[in-house]
């Protein structure tokens, strides 16, 4: 392969509009207004007696309705993360979603006439809708939970001012939290996002006062934060277990994600058998942070930053040969976003911090975007970035409605992608510096991403089943702090203060047992690539049809067909073996004195 001469410049959105004020705008929004007005004409139409190409007529101009929104919304949504400053483009995008919502709104009834259908007239229309087939299927997921109209309506109107207004009450509280941190003898007013980049600082001692000014703070609120999530909890399930009939609290969440309970349960098993892992881990990384033992405070603390750093041109041409010696199409797709000039790999002020890629509809080549300042870090992410564009580039012959991988399966390209670069880096690059700076990263990511997700749901399991028994606040924290001493055993010298810790995770509060979809993804890319390891070429194929399924199928289903069981313990095992191998890695590194 030639090498590129991509640049490090800003990206072009002229493939969606020409401008945020040109005419196409109007146009595509006029046309988009059309559209709608057609489509609700449907609504008298609807029977169990349509034919299959009506049918499939009716999901097409639905998908088409998709496909507008997706670019008029996409370009408003790159074009402020080219520039979050652009007034203009706030005041656009805010129209934009509120045409976009006044859509949806009157397209409606559509899902939920197709939600009600019966099940024989819904499998004999299925049959003949190709492709669109999972996509309804998965809107039906929910029918045996389903109650009866009367019922779903009251349970609508009673959650406006019921559960979600509690859910507004936890945000609107912690959202006002001010922190007060001193640094080099300067009080600072700190927002909790602000504070957070102080659990990554140098000095110990400022690590430390970051989590107590944390804990602080929330503690002041305890008996009310708490109130909220046992509220919270009780709402969970007497909707979803005692009136809609869910086995357990987990299983809602495990049916929304479409991934089997008795799958989820073996997960968090698996998981927790190798917390030993992360255990040792920590310790390793005490001698390296020159301490006896590492406190809690200490968990994300630097251990000190290579100087190293690569031109955009060579991190462009590392990744893209990286993925050429993987497979040649996947290096030709991602190059695609490079030639299209769909990638801001640029640094300026104004830019959303960060990094992303967008897939806006199958027959556009996605967007990324990245502040690329030359890092090793800088060089793993475009590699992740780009892994995202190429599984959605390999999904393109589906439909707008099936094209995006589920939760589930939606990390699988883009940490692969991460991975081949880094192995490459570890391989080819003889810098100690470099290589402890990445295994570090990766041991850092793979905490935070599998063994601290999957503790929070050990914690939302038993929680959710001792505040029905009637768990008192004070019992739900000291049922925290067991779940932290299983995590961390004798690796980690444990404070008090993170017995609250579980009231400053707003995702248990709004989206209850979220939190171990982030342990499966991860877990499963590096159980696919522990296979890719074992078995080379062999495994490309099963891995490319895995990738290109898209989001067309259960999750369960797109990996049993690329010969995956995830009902076997092995499989994520094999997740645990590549963590392992890191980790020997780095203890086989010399410590400095
Ligand atoms: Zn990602």
């Amino acid at each position: 392969m030639a090498k590129n001469d991509y640049k490090q410049e800003a990206w072009l959105l002229t493939d969606l509009f020409p401008a945020i004020d040109a005419p196409e705008i109007q146009e595509a929004l006029d046309n988009s207004e059309e559209k709608v007005q057609q489509f609700e004409s449907w609504r008298d139409r609807l029977s169990p007696d349509l034919s299959q190409a009506e049918f499939l007529e009716l999901i097409q101009a639905y998908e088409s309705l998709i496909r507008d929104w997706s670019r008029l919304l996409g370009f408003a949504g790159l074009s402020y993360a080219s520039d979050t400053q652009d007034q203009g483009v706030q005041a656009v995008q805010a129209r934009f979603r509120q045409v976009a919502a006044n859509a949806d709104n009157r397209t409606l009834f559509f899902k939920l006439w197709w939600k009600e259908l019966d099940d024989g007239a819904a499998s004999q229309l299925m049959s003949g809708a190709g492709d669109y087939r999972y996509w309804l299927e998965a809107l039906r997921l929910e029918r045996p939970y389903t109650l009866s109209e009367p019922e779903e309506r009251i349970i609508n109107i009673k959650d406006v001012n019921g559960s979600q207004a509690m859910m507004t009450l936890y945000s609107t509280i912690t959202n006002r939290y001010n922190f007060t941190l001193e640094v080099d003898g300067e009080e600072q007013e700190l927002t909790r996002e602000e504070l957070s980049v102080y659990y990554r600082h140098p000095d110990s001692n400022i690590r430390a006062a970051a989590y107590q000014e944390l804990y602080r703070v929330y503690g002041q609120d305890t008996p009310v934060l708490g109130q909220i999530y046992q509220t919270l909890v009780r709402d969970w399930r007497s909707e979803n277990v005692d009136l809609r009939g869910y086995k357990t609290p987990i299983a809602v969440r495990n049916l929304y994600n479409d991934i089997p309970d008795d799958v989820v349960d073996l997960l968090l098993d698996v998981t927790q058998a190798n917390a030993p892992i992360f255990q040792r881990y920590f310790k390793l990384k005490a001698r390296w942070l020159g301490m006896e033992k590492m406190r809690r405070y200490d968990i994300y603390a630097p251990v000190v930053a290579t100087e190293r750093r690569y031109d955009f041109s060579d991190a462009v041409d590392l990744v893209l040969t990286s993925y050429e010696r993987f497979d040649p199409h996947i290096a030709r797709l991602a190059e695609r976003v490079f030639a299209e000039h769909h990638l801001d790999g640029e640094v300026r002020k104004g830019k959303q911090g960060g990094a992303f890629c967008a897939t806006i509809s199958p027959d556009l080549t996605p967007w990324v975007l990245q502040s690329y300042t030359g890092k090793p870090d800088d060089v793993a992410t475009l590699a992740h970035e780009l892994g995202h564009a190429v599984h959605s580039m390999l999904a393109e012959d589906h439909t707008a409605l099936t094209q995006n991988a589920s939760l589930p399966l939606a990390e699988t390209a883009s940490t692969f992608g991460e991975m081949l670069v880094i192995d490459r880096l570890l391989a080819d690059d003889p810098d100690p510096e470099m290589q402890r700076d990445l295994l570090f990263r990766e041991m850092d990511d793979n905490y935070a991403t599998i063994m601290r997700q999957a503790y929070f749901a050990f914690f939302e399991r038993e929680a959710h089943d001792r505040v029905m028994k009637g768990a008192t606040i004070d019992d739900l924290s000291e049922l925290y702090s067991q779940n932290l001493t299983s995590q961390f055993g004798d690796s980690i010298e444990l404070s008090d203060d993170f017995a609250i810790e579980w009231m400053a995770i707003p995702h248990i509060y709004s989206v209850p047992f979220y939190v171990y979809a982030y342990a499966f993804g991860q877990l499963l890319v590096l159980s696919l690539y522990q296979q890719y390891l074992e078995e080379g070429d062999g495994f490309r194929a099963r891995y490319l049809a895995l990738l290109s399924a898209g989001g067309s199928d259960a999750p369960a289903r797109i990996l049993e067909r690329a010969g995956i069981d995830i009902h076997s313990a092995d499989f994520w095992q094999g997740g645990f073996d590549v963590m392992h191998a890191s980790l020997e890695r780095l203890e086989a590194l010399e410590v400095p004195e």
